[in-house]
């Protein structure tokens, strides 16, 4: 039987299966800690002569989180304030490369709608579409502007992720409430205190998941391979294969279609400027792999 864990506590997993949610152990090499199984594996499951369940094989994960632990995540909505705090850009570039970089497609939420006015909504909106995003305005403290959100969870699995004081927690807290509104039953995730120790876990929601901490708790980058960075800036991507010197890392090449493009205006100058900076960072962090 195949299916998708849903949450992990003390080496019990919960696997959503087509005949509901079975609380399964690993076997075997599962067991061991390089092997274990994380919260959106997919996975076989045997079932014993006692109906207990057991994981038998992980399936092959598009991409690992490890802040929080989440195999599989496709989706981040990545969530700033319009103001307090302000949007900062560095930052947000930060969040999108780490989207990019593990294979996670990223959506820029702007919250906190309520506290501006139409042009300056304009022109952030314009702003971060230049970089190559589309953005979504919510409030989220009144709920309002979270339908295409919503109807986005399905078939994903959701992180939302952005600096502290933005507002994910609310917006988790709207997701899951409208969850427990429609099946009538108390959450007991809303209101929970901040300090107990708990392991994320993903919700059902929406015909699809929704990781239920907020992601990228750390925005270090070093792990990230100097030679790998260029794949993480969507807008590079058209002019792959059109530099002079193939592997060409679009820094201090020459014939570089990359830096072309920059300079015509095709590619968002501050985006390749903020390439060129972690670039340079990766390089002074010492990067084994480089
Ligand atoms: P987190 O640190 O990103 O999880 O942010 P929180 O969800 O804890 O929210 C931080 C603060 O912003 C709280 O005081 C919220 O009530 C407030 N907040 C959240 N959404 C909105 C919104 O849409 N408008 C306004 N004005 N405040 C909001
Ligand atoms: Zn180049």
């Amino acid at each position: 039987m195949k299916g998708i864990i849903l949450k992990g506590i003390g080496g019990f997993y919960y696997v959503r299966t087509e005949d509901g949610v079975i609380e399964c152990k690993a076997r075997g090499k599962f067991r061991y800690d390089s092997m274990k199984p994380m919260v959106g594996d997919e996975v076989d499951i045997d079932l014993d002569k006692n109906n207990k369940g057991f994981i038998v094989k992980i399936h092959e994960r598009s991409s690992q989180l490890i802040r929080p632990t989440v195999a599989n995540v496709t989706q981040a909505y990545v969530v700033f304030a319009i103001k307090h705090p302000d949007i900062n850009f560095d930052l947000l570039n930060r969040f999108l490369v780490l989207c990019e970089y593990n294979n996670i497609k990223a959506k820029v939420c702007l919250n906190k709608v309520d506290l501006c006015t139409e042009e300056e909504k304009k022109e952030i909106k314009d702003k971060i579409n230049d970089i190559g995003y589309d953005v979504f305005f919510i409030n989220a403290k009144k709920k309002e502007g979270l339908d295409d959100l919503n109807s986005g969870l399905k078939d994903n699995i959701t992180v939302l992720c952005g600096p502290s004081g933005v507002g994910k927690s609310t917006l988790i807290n709207d997701f899951i409430g409208s969850i427990h509104m429609e099946t009538g039953n108390v959450s007991e995730k809303i209101g929970r205190g901040k300090h107990t120790t708990r392991h994320s876990e993903i919700i059902e929601i929406n015909e699809g998941y929704l990781v239920d901490t907020p992601g990228f708790s750390t925005l270090d980058m070093n792990f990230i391979n100097k030679d790998e960075l260029k794949n993480a800036f969507p807008e590079f991507d058209d002019y792959i294969g059109m530099c002079k010197f193939r592997g060409c890392n679009h820094y201090k090449e020459p014939g570089c279609a990359v830096k072309e493009a920059v300079e015509d205006g095709k590619i968002n100058k501050s985006r390749y400027e903020f390439y060129i900076k972690t670039f340079n960072e990766i390089q002074d962090g010492g990067n084994k792999k480089w």
